[in-house]
């Protein structure tokens, strides 16, 4: 999955994991979730066992992986990252699994796109931590049952509708991570600029998080952005006022902070489409895009903005989407 959130580098993942708060409490916004895995963690702690299995949920950049490496350093437990891409069969996820120390948290990234043998195992081993290995093909075919450390396995999904039931059942716990609101992101971009150094009016980290697409990920990057632009022209006279129009301009953020693939989105919707309704996988070809992006990345802020609309025939834009583009909404010009 291309993620238009990914960051571009190594540099660029060295600071987004410096980045990262390392405690619930450093943990800013999803007041809920932080409540419910604190509780999670806390009765975990005073019975002295693992936290049942957790399913984080939701876009990507909100802070999944984040909420991982939380869980683990909260209850001092070591953690192991793979990813569903990575467990391609139930050897892989085997061998995984019987490499865990007792107790280690074990973080798996789309945790949808794991194959479909080894989800299989996964069941077992989530439920009863042991699974069975199967050994030699046909008649002479037999299962060699093997225990496990106890674990807990902290899965992240940003399409939670893509896991099969007894998947999603086995988890003792799901957490649904939101977009984040201005306010939240604001206490981010200034808690990062904090650590980085960056020394701008406070006017800016609300413009940056205005502009951020409810996603820390994003916010941290268009900061960072901002402070490439002060590096080199902070000798300048008013370079601290520029420099957030400057970075965003650069990386293409409307006012309302859509990228270029939001707007592609919405455009291809209203222009060649007329408003909608249109398929994923057509809308998906017309903007070069693969259909798994437009429907975990672009889709759901369109929709949670109010700009898109979902129907059984296919995705539609809303009026507010052709307010946005200057345009009037084809039912209003009738009216
Ligand atoms: P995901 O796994 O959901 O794609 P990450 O956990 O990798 O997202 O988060 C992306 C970046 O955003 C990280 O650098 C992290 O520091 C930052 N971040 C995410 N959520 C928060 C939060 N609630 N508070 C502070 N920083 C956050």
């Amino acid at each position: 999955l291309r993620d238009a959130t990914e960051p571009v580098d190594e540099t660029e993942l060295a600071i987004e994991g410096a980045l990262r708060p390392t405690s619930l409490a450093e943990f800013v916004g999803q007041p809920k979730v932080r409540g419910q895995l604190q509780l999670l963690l806390d009765a975990a702690r005073i019975q002295q066992r693992p936290p049942d299995h957790i399913l984080l949920a939701g876009p990507p950049g909100l802070g999944k992986t984040t909420l991982a490496m939380i869980v683990a350093h909260e209850s001092g437990r070591p953690l192991r990252l793979s990813s569903g891409p990575a467990i391609q069969h139930a050897g892989d996820l085997a061998a995984l699994l019987s490499s865990l120390t007792p107790g280690e948290v074990l973080f798996i990234d789309e945790v949808h796109r794991m194959a479909r043998t080894a989800e299989e195992m996964l069941y077992l081993a989530m439920e009863d931590f042991r699974i069975d290995i199967m050994v030699g093909k046909g008649a002479g075919a037999t299962s060699i049952p093997l225990d496990l450390a106890p674990f807990t396995l902290v899965g992240a999904t940003t399409r939670s509708g893509l896991l099969p039931n007894p998947l999603r059942d086995r988890f003792g716990f799901t957490a649904h991570l939101e977009y984040y609101d201005p306010e939240d992101l604001e206490r981010v971009i200034s808690r990062s600029a904090g650590m980085l150094g960056v020394d701008l009016p406070p006017e800016s980290f609300a413009e940056i998080a205005r502009r951020s697409r409810g996603t820390p990920r994003i916010a941290n990057r268009l900061l960072r952005r901002v402070r490439d632009y002060l590096i080199v022209h902070g000798g300048e006279k008013g370079a601290a006022d520029a420099a957030v129009g400057a970075a965003l301009e650069l990386y293409d953020v409307d006012a309302i902070g859509l990228d270029r693939l939001d707007r592609a989105v919405l455009d291809a919707i209203v222009h060649r489409f007329r408003g909608g309704p249109v398929g994923l996988s057509t809308l998906a070809v017309t903007v070069g895009e693969e259909a798994e992006t437009i429907e975990s990345v672009v889709e759901p802020y369109l929709v949670r903005i109010g700009f898109m609309g979902r129907t059984p025939r296919g995705r539609i834009a809303t009026p507010a989407a052709y307010e946005h583009l200057g345009m009037r909404h084809p039912d209003h010009a009738q009216a």
